[in-house]
């Protein structure tokens, strides 16, 4: 990595340096020169023609060394890439797990292009994947489940009306971070209220809160001027009132800052007023808000999922070595023969190790919970159960094994 960073040094620092932009400019200035002197005298054409010829190549000399130079640095920067890069095959390269579900993959495309609001992409996707099935499934075995899943892809697209709602979504968040407009995303939060308090969402508030912010602030950002502290205070007046059983202490704050107006930096409610993250942090809330009332998660799945790959495919090739080299083979089925750490962003439930059997829960070997409070995993459990009766290995605790409940983690 150190000589990658190096050349990558070296060629910026020549790019940087490089005189090739000054030598271009040289040679444009002597041609426009010639021109404006021929166009004001066009008897002088053969002589100013004439005296061009060497100091033009003279210059094209130059600008061809710089170029030279800014290749060679270049080759140098490619060649320490592919040394560090090499080309090997990526692990599970002879057995493609994906290759089985294009239409499941197809669909994690198309989704992740309109979550991203891609829709032209995805437009496109959708008409050539369609496409290149058409051929195919003339002489397909199967046709009928080929288009079963393609339906389905574009159903979704198009009737459930995914898109319209991303393209909703879109709209509010370039409001939100392009025009400081806040309004649409308040009536959007209001407008699902109910399904957002279900969740024990705080959007609509935190959305008002900013809005009550920004009139305070002014239209310029600056300083509070007299004009936005009355703008806010009849904000608050008008829309704070059903936010007040809820977020008495929070509105109690806003309205009491006021008070603090000359000097609001010195005063306890500065984390409210300068808030440098606040609006990217209410534009994060709100995809996430939306995409979980369609039922999706904040993240594109296929994002997610490409990621963590990314982060763990140094170890599996560095497993894929070790095995290659001991002539062993990956048996278990349903987990990875060494532990790959991910960052907390990327752990979305926690993992449970039966303490007898020493395995790893599955959603077929789930952990279940004793009447005493002690958890082990299913399997454990009906070895451990003898005629109808189950006894905790772990405490003096004798019960039914009908009576153990699976545990969600
Ligand atoms: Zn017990």
């Amino acid at each position: 990595m150190d000589l990658v960073q190096k050349e990558h040094e070296r060629l910026w620092k020549r790019v940087k340096s490089s005189k090739t932009i000054n030598d271009v400019q040289k040679t444009i200035d002597l041609l426009q020169a010639a021109r404006d002197t021929i166009s004001v005298d066009p008897t002088k054409a053969p002589t100013t023609l004439a005296k061009l010829q060497n100091p033009v190549k003279t210059s094209f000399d130059a600008i061809n060394d710089d170029l030279k130079e800014t290749y060679s640095g270049l080759n140098k920067y490619t060649k320490a890439l592919d040394k560090l890069f090499k080309d090997r095959p990526l692990p599970s390269i002879e057995y493609d797990a994906l290759s089985s579900q294009p239409d499941l993959i197809n669909r994690a495309i198309v989704m992740h292009l309109l979550r991203e609001g891609q829709f032209s992409v995805a437009t496109t996707f959708l008409s050539e994947i369609s496409n290149k099935k058409l051929p195919a499934q003339s002489g397909n075995v199967e046709p009928n489940c080929n288009k079963g899943a393609e339906a389905f892809a574009i159903d979704q697209f198009q009737s459930d009306g995914i898109r319209d709602q991303f393209t909703i979504m879109y709209h509010i968040l370039h409001q939100l971070r392009e025009e400081s407009n806040l309004i649409p995303a308040i009536h959007w939060a209001r407008q699902n209220r109910e399904a957002l308090e279900s969740r024990g969402s705080n959007l609509e508030f935190e959305l008002c809160r900013l809005q009550f912010v920004w009139l305070f602030r002014g239209r310029k950002e600056q300083k509070a001027s007299v004009s936005g502290r009355q703008a806010a205070l009849e904000y608050a007046r008008s829309d704070f009132q059903a936010f007040v059983p809820r977020y008495l202490n929070e509105v109690q704050q806003l309205v009491g800052a006021m008070a603090f107006y000359p000097n609001l930096d010195d005063s306890p409610y500065r984390a409210i007023f300068n808030n440098p993250s606040a609006w990217k942090d209410v534009a994060h809330t709100f995809t996430r808000e939306f995409c979980s009332l369609l039922g999706l998660s904040a993240d594109s799945p296929l994002y997610i999922a490409a990621t963590a790959g990314a982060i763990a495919l140094p170890t599996l090739l560095k497993l894929q070595t070790i095995m290659k080299a001991k002539r062993t083979e990956w048996t278990s089925q349903n987990e990875l023969p060494v532990e790959i750490p991910l960052p907390p962003s990327y752990l979305f439930h926690s993992i449970f190790v039966c303490p007898v059997s020493k395995e790893q829960a599955t959603d077929q070997n789930p952990p279940m919970m004793m009447p005493c409070g002690h958890v082990i995993a299913q399997e454990s459990l009906n070895r451990l159960s003898k005629s109808g009766k189950l006894k905790c290995p772990y405490c003096p605790n004798e019960s039914q094994p009908r009576d153990a409940r699976k545990v969600f983690l």
